[in-house]
């Protein structure tokens, strides 16, 4: 997604944000709203790198890059396996 488009977006109306109305959903995407109102959008949360535009247009809200979303992934599987 290109600034315009984020512009563009974020510019609709709440109601036209969502086909979905996941309350999780609703969540990240506020916060997304936010990053891109404080121009920290696109950039992961971790590690500060810039997220991939592929990986930003298949999940906008995305709050971590590949790598760390990966890290992150398997932490959760290793601390599951911990009970
Ligand atoms: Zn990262």
């Amino acid at each position: 997604m290109n600034k315009r488009d984020l512009k563009k977006f974020a510019a609709l109306p709440p109601a036209k944000h969502f086909a979905s109305k996941s309350g999780r959903f609703l969540y990240h995407l506020d916060e997304a709203l936010r990053r891109i109102a404080d121009g920290s959008y696109g950039k992961c949360v971790t590690c500060g790198q810039d997220i991939s535009v592929a990986r930003l247009e298949a999940v906008p809200h995305a709050r971590l890059c590949i790598a760390c979303k990966e890290k992150e992934e398997q932490d959760k599987v290793r601390a599951n396996n911990d009970h």
